[in-house]
């Protein structure tokens, strides 16, 4: 899978002091064919040419559909306070160093950053009007029931939201309207401890360091088999088929990494990776904002837009007006590239496709993600311009990792839940040191050890 975790374990695999391309092949085999799927048709479909549409890092297209996934659409935050705390250090400290090595900084976006929360109160958008005056007075988490709240997605980073302190906002988060929409701010990250990258650019850019150190690089690949000796003890071979004439290929290995994010359970049953589809949006801001990661809390008064319903399909929901105050919780990532990219809650509603070529975008839930943030900050709404609607699905359950105790050479590394990208270096280097020295050296796998499936 050419993902985050396929991508840093072809790097890091390169890397390993034993590693040399005449001794060892390495093929990445990435099922889609193109990083497109899962975007409107009117998003912008290289990232990497906002800032400069002449850049060096554009899309290679020998690799277009590698990080067209979860790996290609999700916020990029790094932080030493995610989870699980076996793995997070070293690849915290990783993305550093990579970053330090290849420019990450020009290349994929890192930098550091601030991480906080925001409790917010909702504007009513120009044409409607809020029909409760009174409820409005109050600041939402009051004013709801348990029903009424919509989830973000690293909700259990998240303090009790009574605990949250009214301390005002540091005065370089400028881009949020502070006086009319902020209630209450907390600080859960600092440039110690946090930061991000541009998730696609990041990925894209590992899986080209790796191609350059000797990784065959394969795309439109969907792998439909792993192949094992008769008695199951050791892998053999893998099949996968041409996406787009269908021809099937046989491929000799000794090794055998399934790193399918999602689609992981169908290659491997057993492992219980499981997936829920999530929308963002890119918004592009008039002018450079302020690096901050927030994790807001917004109630919505009553008048506002209504927010899809988790379960609905396609429903119209814009413009609808709620009647009660409800609360959602989009997380906003401003990114140095002058875009905010902005995440809303999982759905169950669209089963996950065969690839990601076939990801489904609902517009309404972008749109939702679009009104909210748009009610709490003027550039990333009547000033901004949306560059990207997309959607994709968040592998849940792990993260697991490592060898099969039952096949030699069958290695898993999936289920990276919302800290994928944080943790995707630190994978592909303890996968590198399992399949070269056949055990796990930087770190213990501890709870993440998959050799029992
Ligand atoms: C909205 C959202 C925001 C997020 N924000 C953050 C964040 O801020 N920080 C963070 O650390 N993490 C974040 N994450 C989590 C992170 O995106 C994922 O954990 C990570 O991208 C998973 O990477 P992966 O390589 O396992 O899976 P994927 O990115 O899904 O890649 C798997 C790849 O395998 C390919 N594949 C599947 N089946 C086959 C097959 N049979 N043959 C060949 N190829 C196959 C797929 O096409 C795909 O390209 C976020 C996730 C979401 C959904």
């Amino acid at each position: 899978g050419g993902g985050i975790i396929g991508c840093c374990t072809a790097y890091f695999l390169t890397r390993h002091p034993s590693y040399s391309p005449d001794t060892h092949r390495i093929t990445l085999l990435e099922a889609a064919s193109t990083s497109s799927g899962g975007r409107t048709d009117d998003s912008i479909h290289d990232p990497a040419t906002l800032a400069d549409p002449a850049t060096a890092s554009k899309k290679n297209p020998a690799h277009d559909g590698i990080a067209g996934a979860a790996s290609g659409k999700a916020g990029g935050l790094l932080a030493l306070w995610a989870f699980p705390s076996n793995l997070v250090p070293l690849s915290f400290q990783l993305h550093d160093e990579l970053a330090q090595q290849h420019d990450g900084e020009r290349r994929w976006g890192y930098r550091r950053c601030y991480a906080s929360q925001v409790e917010c109160q909702a504007r009513v958008p120009g044409g409607l009007s809020a029909n409760d005056k009174s409820t409005v007075q109050q600041t939402g988490r009051d004013a709801v029931d348990g029903n009424h709240l919509t989830k973000g997605l690293h909700k259990d980073h998240r303090s009790k939201i009574r605990a949250l302190q009214s301390l005002g906002a540091p005065e370089d988060l400028d881009w949020l309207d502070t006086d009319k929409a902020l209630v209450a701010y907390e600080g859960m990250g600092t440039p110690k401890d946090t930061a991000q990258v541009h998730p696609e650019l990041f990925t894209r850019s590992m899986a080209q360091l790796a191609q350059e150190s000797g990784v065959k690089i394969i795309t439109g690949a969907r792998v439909t088999a792993i192949n094992k000796v008769a008695d199951g003890s050791q892998v053999e071979s893998v099949t996968y088929i041409n996406t787009k004439d269908g021809q099937e290929t046989l491929l000799p290995t000794t090794h055998c990494v399934v790193a399918a994010g999602p689609w992981t359970s169908r290659l491997l049953p057993t492992v219980p990776v499981t997936a829920s589809r999530a929308h963002s949006v890119v918004v592009k801001s008039p002018q450079p904002i302020s690096a901050y990661a927030l994790f807001t809390s917004i109630a919505l008064p009553p008048g506002f837009p209504a927010p899809t319903p988790e379960h609905a399909k396609g429903t119209p929901a814009a413009l609808k007006p709620i009647k009660r105050t409800q609360v959602v919780e989009p997380e906003i990532y401003a990114r140095p590239d002058g875009t905010a990219y902005a995440c809303g809650p999982t759905d169950q509603t669209v089963p996950l496709p065969l690839t990601s070529a076939e990801v489904e975008v609902d517009r309404t839930r972008c749109d939702d993600i679009i009104t909210q943030i748009g009610a709490i900050s003027d550039e990333l709404g009547k000033d901004g311009e949306v560059l990207a609607r997309q959607a994709c699905y968040l592998p849940q359950g792990g993260p697991f990792i490592g060898e099969s105790r039952k096949t030699k050479g069958l290695l898993v590394a999936a289920g990276h839940t919302c800290w994928g990208i944080q943790n995707g270096p630190g994978t592909g280097k303890l996968l590198s040191e399992i399949i070269i020295e056949g055990e796990a050296k930087s770190a213990r796998l501890g709870g993440c050890d998959a050799s029992r499936y």
